[in-house]
């Protein structure tokens, strides 16, 4: 792994809420409306009007060179239901708005609400034209509900982008702006992960805490880190498990696994120089060449086939930086192993976890079904990565599974 590839955050996008609430300032006294008769506003007045501010809306967009917007009918309907609920809607709160449809909609993450009021049909269409949301390519649709104030007329309008939940599949197909409910703190929130993402741990930007850790396959797919385990394994010696110790079988597998493959930044042979890529543990023996990532997958894969607890550690390295490497448990032994060593493998580099704590620096960890992240303090979690109260499961979501590809 390169340093500093793991330090996206996933871009975040807090949701882009706007007010307008500058309409609601007095304006001069309207003698003629004192005379002129309301209109009925009934089902074809309000479809009328919509119909017409959204006229009034794209002439204002088109000469920005903007998407036309046009009615979200589901949206439209809740903000009927909204109006009509409120005894006097001339005094709605936008905050209310945004956080009954959010609750409604939760991928309505780009929202902008408006509440006029005029003597005027007119004016009221002339004030939704100009309000400054009309102006932004962030939102795709328009919907109005009239109502009447005294001799007045208003409107409430929302404009809006719904963005689809977060799913491996969308992030594949097409990418872009995602909504999310976070498993820690269950607050709802934007994000944004591009086809051509590299590895991506993302966080919630509420609590902060990793929701997920993604990387690309070399074939550009994003998948979830623990997708990345095929089951790869190697046979041991038959009475390997009777005539030999926990340490000396781990560090026979690390040994054949060092043997096999050299150590290979993604960029020395990769056409796009700037694409960190993953591999399926059964890929690196196979190409027999990985970086930290690869070989770290491959190695924990192979312990865990032969019945040892193995996670793949994302951290910090003090001698390299970002980095990847595993750590195994036999009995009670917790041990660090350096995926990337290319010497004989002795008892040497066999080191326990709270002696390398020093160096080795964990953040997330993974293995076949679950990612974990800690919140305890560093000076106990870097010396225990097993244990539940310091390392909490993420469980990963069967729906989200990308389907694997056949490697051989
Ligand atoms: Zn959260």
């Amino acid at each position: 792994m390169v340093r500093g590839l793991l330090c996206f955050g996933g871009l975040v996008v807090a949701g882009l809420i706007a007010y307008s609430i500058g309409s609601k300032q007095p304006g001069g006294f309207d003698l003629a409306s004192l005379f002129r008769p309301l209109p009925e506003v009934n089902e074809s007045y309000q479809r009328g009007f919509r119909s017409d501010a959204i006229a009034h809306i794209n002439r204002a967009r088109t000469p920005l060179k903007i998407d036309e917007a046009e009615v979200d009918e589901e949206i439209q309907g809740f903000l009927h239901a909204f109006v009509e609920q409120h005894p006097r809607p001339e005094e709605i709160e936008l905050d209310a708005v945004f956080n009954d449809l959010q609750a409604q909609f939760p991928g309505a993450q780009y929202l902008a609400a408006n509440l006029v009021t005029s003597g005027s049909r007119e004016e009221l269409l002339g004030k939704l034209a100009g309000w400054t949301a009309v102006a932004s390519p962030d939102f795709n649709t328009v919907n109005t509900a009239v109502f009447t104030h005294g001799r007045r007329l208003g409107a409430l309008a929302v404009m809006a982008r719904r963005i689809p939940a977060f799913s491996l599949k969308e992030v594949n197909e097409r990418g872009g702006r995602f909504f999310n409910q976070c498993p820690h703190c269950g607050e709802v929130h934007a994000l944004e992960v591009e086809r051509e993402s590299r590895t991506l741990i993302l966080s919630c930007p509420y609590c902060e805490l990793p929701f997920d850790v993604l990387a690309a396959d070399t074939d550009g797919q994003i998948r979830r880190a623990t997708d990345f385990f095929d089951g790869f394994k190697l046979l041991e010696h038959p009475q390997a498990k009777t005539q030999m110790t926990d340490e000396q079988r781990i560090m026979a597998l690390w040994q054949r696994i060092t043997d096999q493959c050299d150590y290979q930044l993604d960029q020395d042979h990769s056409e796009d120089r700037e694409r960190e890529v993953w591999k399926f543990s059964r890929q690196t023996w196979d190409e027999k060449a990985g970086d930290c990532e690869d070989t770290s997958i491959l190695l924990a894969d192979t312990l865990l086939s032969a019945g040892f607890d193995a996670r793949v550690v994302i951290g910090w390295n003090g001698n390299i930086g970002q980095h990847a490497w595993v750590v195994v448990k036999a009995g009670d032994r917790q041990y660090v192993l350096e995926s990337t060593l290319h010497d004989d493998i002795t008892l040497d580099n066999l080191v326990i976890a709270s002696q390398a704590a020093a160096f080795y620096q964990p953040e997330q960890l993974f293995d076949r079904e679950n990612l974990y992240f800690t919140e305890a303090d560093e000076s106990d979690f870097r010396r225990d990565y097993f244990s539940p109260s310091l390392w909490k499961k993420l469980p990963v979501r069967a729906d989200q599974r990308a389907p694997r590809l056949s490697l051989r």
